[in-house]
């Protein structure tokens, strides 16, 4: 009795969109705004000589004395998340050491 028609009606527009809402929401275990719970981590400095990971508060190498640096997270430029190998952001060519 047209109830085709109506479920067609309902799978698109606004209420597709609130199909999928609802569906994300089952797959993210119910937790609103659960993309943002996930937190940059902070990486612990690494020596630039002898590259040992030292504590977060650690300034100076325990191991050889040299300089620790923080690895970068993300570009400074335009914030992408870039890995420790990487030499240029893959998003804007920034260098990033
Ligand atoms: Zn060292
Ligand atoms: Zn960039």
């Amino acid at each position: 009795m047209g109830s085709n028609l109506d479920l067609r009606k309902f799978q698109s527009g606004k209420d597709a969109l609130a199909i999928e809402d609802a569906f994300s929401k089952v797959v993210s275990g119910g937790k609103p705004g659960y993309k943002t719970i996930i937190e940059r981590k902070k990486l612990p400095p690494k020596c630039e000589k002898c590259t040992k990971i030292g504590n977060p508060e650690d300034k100076f190498c325990p191991d050889c004395g040299g300089k620790m640096i923080v690895p970068l997270t993300n570009c400074p430029t335009c914030q992408k998340e870039i890995s420790e190998k990487e030499r240029f952001c893959t998003e804007c060519g920034t260098k990033l050491r």
